[in-house]
């Protein structure tokens, strides 16, 4: 019998024997993991313990933080920040423009004559 894991396999023999509850060794082997142990452990077994869906694409995220506060994800996160960077140089053009029709001397202007 394989060796390396002579206390795992004990241990599941026991379980199973009705030694010890599963439950109090859940506990214990939890308690024994780090946090990040916990996390990589749940990744590592596909075990999505968070589900939240993006506002933006509709995709569906497992992990915590993959969806900011706005709802987003981070590609559209990052394409609304994009879009708010051309939203503003449209405006700044739009600002420029109408300044242009109002300036008497620029022979756009509405007021040249
Ligand atoms: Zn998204």
């Amino acid at each position: 019998m394989n060796d390396v894991r002579k206390y795992t396999n004990k241990l599941l023999e026991l379980i199973d024997e009705g030694m010890y509850d599963k439950d109090f060794v859940i506990n214990a082997a939890l308690n024994a993991l780090s946090e990040d142990e916990v996390a990589q452990m749940c990744r590592n077994n596909d075990m999505f313990l968070f589900q939240e869906e993006c506002d933006g694409c509709g995709d569906v995220f497992y992990y915590e933080d993959e969806v900011d506060e706005d709802g987003l994800c981070d590609n559209c996160a990052a394409f609304a920040m994009e879009q708010a960077a051309i939203n503003l140089e449209e405006e700044a053009y739009a600002a420029e423009a109408e300044e242009m029709l109002d300036d008497w001397n620029n022979v756009g202007s509405r007021h040249h004559y």
